[in-house]
């Protein structure tokens, strides 16, 4: 509400090729969905139809991701997780909706909870707003399932780091149902960690079918 009332008195422009109208315009939104990541989001490598290589051993057994974290994609995400663009969820949010295949009505969409802190900085939380949207437009189900056990920071931490520190992470509150599929929603895939142990906590729990949703995916250089 306030957004489209803040639209009028100060209209987006695309961060794209700066056009006004929209955050992200249709063409710029054309050419993110036509460079659609087909690669294992596990390991960045292996290519596969299902978004996981053979050769990734991960719990979760169906993936989507929008694509690589580079050009407009990932002036988009930062502009939402590091300028306080709150308005920036909708174009990501519907980027993700349009990448994830049918999913059963009895799905319940689970977001990978955001560090207690940069929620506070932001103002937001920036992975539940994507989720909320994914379940309001798929009319399913969301919960927060999975919380942090602990709230190390992962920007800026290494490879190793980031597999230790996830590891620890996560712990699933609530029931589980064994017989309704859970898919996982986050931001930014980098080692594929947090992803990781998120689905081998929910699989501990005794979810029986974890897929994944993310936005993009970051390679660590
Ligand atoms: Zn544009
Ligand atoms: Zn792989």
């Amino acid at each position: 509400m306030i957004d489209t009332l803040l639209s009028y008195i100060a209209p987006h422009l695309c961060c794209g090729c700066g056009k006004i109208g929209a955050l992200l315009c249709d063409d710029c939104k054309y050419n993110i969905n036509n460079d659609a990541s087909v690669l294992c989001i596990a390991c960045g490598i292996g290519a596969s139809d299902t978004g996981i290589c053979k050769t990734c051993d991960v719990a979760y057994t169906r993936a989507w991701c929008v694509g690589e974290r580079s050009g407009v994609l990932q002036r988009l995400i930062g502009d939402y997780k590091f300028q306080n663009m709150y308005a920036a969820y909708r174009p990501l949010a519907l980027l993700l909706i349009e990448h994830i295949d049918q999913l059963p009505s009895t799905t319940v969409v689970v977001p990978i909870p955001t560090v207690a802190s940069h929620v506070r900085e932001r103002g937001y939380d920036h992975t539940l707003l994507l989720a909320k949207q994914v379940a309001k437009h798929r009319d399913i189900r969301l919960r927060q399932v999975i919380t942090r056990t602990n709230s190390s920071r992962q920007r800026g931490a290494s490879g190793v780091q980031r597999v230790a520190q996830a590891k620890v992470a996560f712990k699933v509150t609530g029931k589980i149902n064994p017989a309704v599929p859970y898919l996982l929603i986050d931001d930014v895939v980098t080692t594929g960690a947090t992803i990781k142990y998120a689905a081998e906590a929910l699989r501990a729990a005794g979810a029986t079918q974890i897929w994944v949703a993310v936005i993009a995916r970051q390679l660590l250089d």
